[in-house]
């Protein structure tokens, strides 16, 4: 079974996500457990949990189907001193938060070496931040998200996340959520039955299958290994329809939150309504 979402809404409070996400026939979520723009948030309040908790209950969200991603200003393998010790900082928070809220992973992008250190240090320093965050928490796996490469941004290769997890102590604790604009932008085809078969075939033999915590699924603005990232409607892209109908009729994409970050959170519920139209034999 396929559990379809979209990245929805916190705002009024952490305890509204479950509920916009019923709203527009998500059977998954993703979520911003504090302002993803800033690196100060207050702490939850006991009733926020509470409610949160509640609302996930009512609307029969359960952790594995719900995938809070982290502030976009965390990074990782940060080349320098004060800013890695604040993304550290910063990123021990969020998954202390998903801790409270009773949440089982936490998507992050994985870092950017800001052409100050090499790819291979960057890509240490990644894990050594997921490696000290890990040890000071509990039943939270940190999801490496796949990048579309643009800037400085590592994780655009299967090989790089690869890296990353071979570096990480608690192999039961880190996961991998691909994103398939960012897979396309970064050089993976998806387009075509043949191009998606080769992909998925190279994730599974260099990360593999066990790894996956989730799916980004959105179209693209951006040509193929174009590097950059920017989300489209989907079928409304370069990605077209074609992939997101592979998916949808692929069991190795079964039980784990398929999340929709595509541009216009008006047309989520239409989007979930077409992918579910997508699947044979239902
Ligand atoms: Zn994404
Ligand atoms: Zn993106």
């Amino acid at each position: 079974m396929k559990f379809v979402g979209a990245h929805v809404s916190t705002s009024g409070g952490v305890e509204n996500a479950p509920v916009n996400a019923f709203a527009i026939g998500a059977k998954a979520f993703a979520l911003f457990t504090k302002n993803q723009r800033q690196w100060a948030a207050k702490p939850l309040s006991q009733e926020n949990i509470k409610a949160f908790k509640e609302n996930c209950e009512k609307y029969r969200y359960n952790p594995e189907h719900i995938l809070p991603h982290d502030s976009y200003l965390i990074n990782l393998g940060h080349p320098e001193k004060e800013g890695l010790e604040k993304s550290r900082k910063a990123f021990l928070d969020e998954i202390q938060r998903c801790e409270q809220l009773g949440l089982d992973k936490l998507n992050f992008h994985p870092g950017s070496h800001l052409n100050k250190i090499d790819e291979e240090a960057c890509l240490k320093t990644i894990a050594e931040s997921v490696n000290i965050v890990l040890d000071q928490t509990r039943g939270v796996t940190a999801v490496i998200e796949n990048t579309a490469g643009q800037g400085t941004n590592m994780g655009h290769t299967f090989e790089q996340i690869r890296f990353i997890i071979d570096f990480v102590e608690d192999k039961n604790r880190v996961g991998v959520c691909i994103d398939t604009c960012h897979a396309y932008a970064a050089g993976y085809d998806l387009k075509t039955q043949q191009g998606y078969e080769e992909t998925f075939r190279k994730f599974n033999d260099i990360v593999g299958f066990k790894f996956l915590k989730g799916l980004h699924i959105n179209d693209t603005k951006k040509d193929f290994a174009s590097r950059v990232d920017r989300h489209e409607l989907i079928a409304k892209g370069f990605l077209g329809e074609e992939p997101f109908r592979l998916i949808m009729n692929d069991q190795r994409f079964d039980n784990i939150p398929l999340i929709l970050e595509t541009p216009d959170e008006e047309r989520w519920k239409e989007e979930i309504r077409f992918l579910y139209g997508l699947v044979k034999n239902k």
